[in-house]
């Protein structure tokens, strides 16, 4: 089985999507970042000197594809994906979609909500205009929905996108979903949700899923029929964050109870801050982030699975089919 999946170029195969990155930003800016424009002012040439070499590197890999889960409110810019798309020769999936309440920007749906505007229906059918007509006047369409709660909750801001979501998800077999657990937490509460609505968890795709080591919470969704997001991978202890030996013993585990074919790896990795530059300390850089890069799940994560005991068929599935299968597979 395979499907159509709008990517910003246009319309390709999930036969075709290659190895796939299935939880990246190649831009990204926290909501206010607008403001703070003068202090590293948008330079494109630059852009492209630090991402166009890393991409000819993914895809001598084998990667031919990256799901760019940028929310609506976080800078998401579908006419640079294009052009990025374009000029590097890599299909790029673009989402709609809403951040959580806390770090997006929350305050335009709420005022709407406020002064009693239908937001729910406002967002449904800005969610549906962007993957079924396009993005604004720039030709793209979204090919993923994007949702997202905090930590511990769903509250009802971020239940509302949850809810639009879901109603195009029922009423349209080829929607696919990507979530954020904020600390990978509500696993557990999202699945519930997207089933009492009638979804079928088979579109939908559990993000930070490797943010918790609550092997239960993973085991429990997992059977309910998700896909898994360990969607982090070179991003290690800070913020909460489990190490990805952790990680991966995870995934061993979860790959030998049967769900190795629902497994789908990414590093959610951020190549431009909008806003100020994101400069950590040395420290950090050389040891919690030092993986954090779309080369280290080839070079690294697959190898080190394989020494666990994975067999390259295994690992291979994680990058080619199961995204296919993620993006192209039937809903039975
Ligand atoms: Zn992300």
């Amino acid at each position: 089985m395979s499907r159509m999946i709008n990517t910003v170029t246009g319309p390709v195969s999930s036969d075709n999507l290659g190895a796939v990155l299935a939880h990246e930003h190649v831009l990204f800016g926290y909501p206010g970042y607008e403001g703070d424009a003068t202090c590293n002012v948008w330079d494109e040439e630059r852009f492209f000197g630090v991402v166009e070499p890393v991409i000819e590197k993914i895809k001598a890999q084998g990667i031919r594809t990256i799901v760019d889960a940028t929310p609506n409110d976080c800078g998401r810019d579908a006419a640079m994906l294009k052009k990025i798309s374009e000029r590097c020769g890599i299909n790029i999936i673009c989402s709609t979609g809403y951040y959580y309440e806390r770090g997006g920007a929350s305050a335009y749906w709420n005022f709407r909500r406020n002064f009693g505007f239908p937001a729910d229906e406002e967002v449904y059918e800005l969610m549906k205009l962007e993957l079924n007509e396009g993005i604004a006047k720039t030709g793209v369409k979204a090919g993923v929905i994007k949702v997202a709660s905090g930590i511990g909750a769903i509250g009802d801001y971020e239940k509302m996108f949850f809810l639009a979501a879901c109603r195009l998800a029922k009423e349209d077999p080829g929607v696919r979903i990507v979530t954020h657990c904020s600390h990978g937490t509500m696993l557990k509460e999202q699945a519930e949700l997207f089933i009492s609505e009638g979804v079928n968890p088979n579109q939908v795709q559990l993000g930070h899923f490797c943010d918790t080591v609550d092997l239960s919470a993973q085991i429990d969704v997992m059977e309910k029929g998700f896909y898994a997001g360990f969607d982090r991978m070179g991003q290690v202890g800070f913020d909460g964050m489990p190490y990805d030996d952790d990680r991966l013993a995870a995934i061993c585990a979860l790959t030998s109870l049967g769900f190795g074919k629902r497994i789908l790896l990414s590093n959610d990795r951020i190549y431009w801050f909008l806003g100020r530059e994101f400069l950590l300390s040395k420290q950090i850089v050389d040891t919690l982030i030092k993986e954090w890069h779309w080369t280290y799940i080839f070079e690294k994560l697959l190898p080190k699975l394989q020494k666990m005991g994975l067999s390259e068929e295994q690992t291979h599935g994680f990058m080619f089919e199961n995204p296919a299968g993620f993006y192209g597979g039937a809903l039975a």
